[in-house]
């Protein structure tokens, strides 16, 4: 059975309160699915989000979907989701970087071959070593008592008592100012965490990370920009808190070059960052063989990008940071059937065939972007 069609859709969903970061509030997040389909009818799809636009990362979701459209879907088409090492293979030694690309199109390889055999994805990945992960939840309102009175609910719920807070935007004293308020409010058991975005110099970050440390926080995220590692590693080496590389670490050989060099002494693990599944289960190799604890990263993608990252962090053996896979938390609507189930501060990792979740197609349409994709169910090869 081969794959005889695909389908890239771009798609906004409305969240459910403005997400601020450093270099983006995001209001729609923005997600580009892939849908690949054998002759039999049986498809698998996935899914990457990115974060305002050309913001955050290089590429853009619409260099995302062009990308796949005229490079990759050539390679997959007429090919069968069994052999998608060896079209992953294939890609990799074609295609240049592009892996927020790379990583839309082996997920939907994995999901489509993993449904043909009736096990879930993580089958495929190395097997499964955890049921549940630990789920953070992102603190990024802007407003102290917003955040304070978020948290609080999420604590009683029990549905998170790890928080990351978004402080790269604005002021930095005034930044640190904010954390303190809200680590001191959610008291000794609540583990807070930074992520600064890459916002500081390396002046700023030595006057705020001794203020952060002395006031509970266990872990500051890409405080200096991605090409300042020489500052990281002098950060790293002055800092009793965790320093941790999240968009300095793209490539299996940027990570690397990090965990050698301790530019940063963790790293945030991303699907889409690093160019899918298997080259993030490469990057989790090199930082347990460096002794750098992980985090279970996330771009906020919707049920099914999400799926995805639970599946394969699911293999991992030892997640320190935890993770933060709370997109679909933050989404006001689904382009899937079913949801992902979070009780107990964790996220149940999906047990149905491929990552476990069914995508809801009239959705999908209603939320691609332009009509004329819509009135055609996607652009198709
Ligand atoms: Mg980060």
């Amino acid at each position: 059975m081969t794959i005889k069609q695909g389908n890239v859709y771009i798609a906004d969903i409305p969240i459910s309160r403005p997400h601020q970061l450093s270099m983006h509030t995001i209001t729609k997040q923005t997600i580009v699915l892939v849908k690949l389909t054998e002759e039999d009818g049986l498809s698998g799809w996935g899914e990457v989000a990115t974060i305002g636009g050309a913001s955050y990362e290089e590429m853009t979701p619409e260099a995302i979907k062009v990308t796949i459209d005229h490079y990759l879907m050539p390679m997959i088409l007429g090919k069968k989701a069994a052999d998608y090492a060896c079209i992953m293979n294939d890609i990799q030694k074609h295609v240049k970087g592009n892996r927020f690309a790379k990583a839309a199109v082996e997920s939907a390889l994995i999901d489509l071959f993993a449904k043909q055999k009736g096990l879930p994805a993580y089958e495929l990945l190395g097997g499964k070593i955890h049921d549940s992960l630990p789920v953070a939840w992102t603190l990024a309102s802007g407003d102290t008592k917003k955040d304070i009175e978020e948290a609080q609910e999420a604590l009683q719920q029990r549905k998170h008592r790890i928080f990351k807070l978004k402080i790269g935007k604005g002021d930095p004293n005034e930044n640190v100012r904010h954390v303190l308020e809200i680590k001191k409010a959610l008291g000794d058991e609540v583990r807070v965490t930074v992520d600064v975005n890459q916002s500081w110099d390396e002046q700023t970050a030595n006057q705020c990370i001794p203020k952060l440390q002395a006031g509970g926080i266990v872990m500051v995220e890409q405080p200096l920009p991605e090409w300042n590692e020489e500052g990281m590693r002098r950060l790293t080496a002055s800092s009793a808190l965790s320093v941790m590389a999240d968009e300095g670490a793209r490539s299996i050989h940027d990570v690397f070059r990090i965990a050698k060099h301790h530019v940063g002494d963790s790293l945030s693990l991303k699907i889409p960052k690093h160019g899918g599944p298997h080259e993030t289960k490469k990057a989790a190799a090199i930082a347990e063989s460096a002794g750098m604890p992980l985090y279970g990263g996330t771009m906020i993608e919707s049920t099914l990008g999400t799926a995805i990252a639970a599946h394969v962090y699911a293999t991992i053996p030892d997640m320190i940071f935890g993770t933060e896979l709370f997109g679909p938390l933050l989404y006001q609507d689904m382009v899937s059937t079913n949801a992902l189930i979070y009780e107990n501060y964790e996220l149940i990792i999906p047990e149905r065939p491929g990552f476990g979740i069914t995508i809801d197609e009239d959705k999908v349409l209603y939320y691609a972007r332009d009509h004329e994709t819509r009135q055609k169910g996607g652009n198709m090869i």
